[in-house]
């Protein structure tokens, strides 16, 4: 297996995820469901939260737009 690394911690991810599942679940709630959107705007949110977790914000506080 050749998982990426989670983005958020030292753990593998599955390929699939944007974090691993530890990382995911400490997401809100809200910004878990907007991540999961496909739609246009999915890479600004994705974007968001990868300016987030560059800014050491911890998961339980990223919110990315709707
Ligand atoms: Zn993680």
């Amino acid at each position: 297996m050749n998982e990426p690394k989670c983005p958020a911690c030292p753990a593998r991810r599955d390929r699939r995820l944007l974090l691993c599942n530890r990382c995911w679940r400490q997401l809100p709630a809200t910004t878990r469901g907007r991540l999961a959107l496909h739609d246009p705007r999915m890479y600004g949110r994705r974007e968001q939260l990868n300016r987030a977790l560059a800014a050491h914000t911890p998961l339980a506080i990223i919110r990315v737009s709707r």
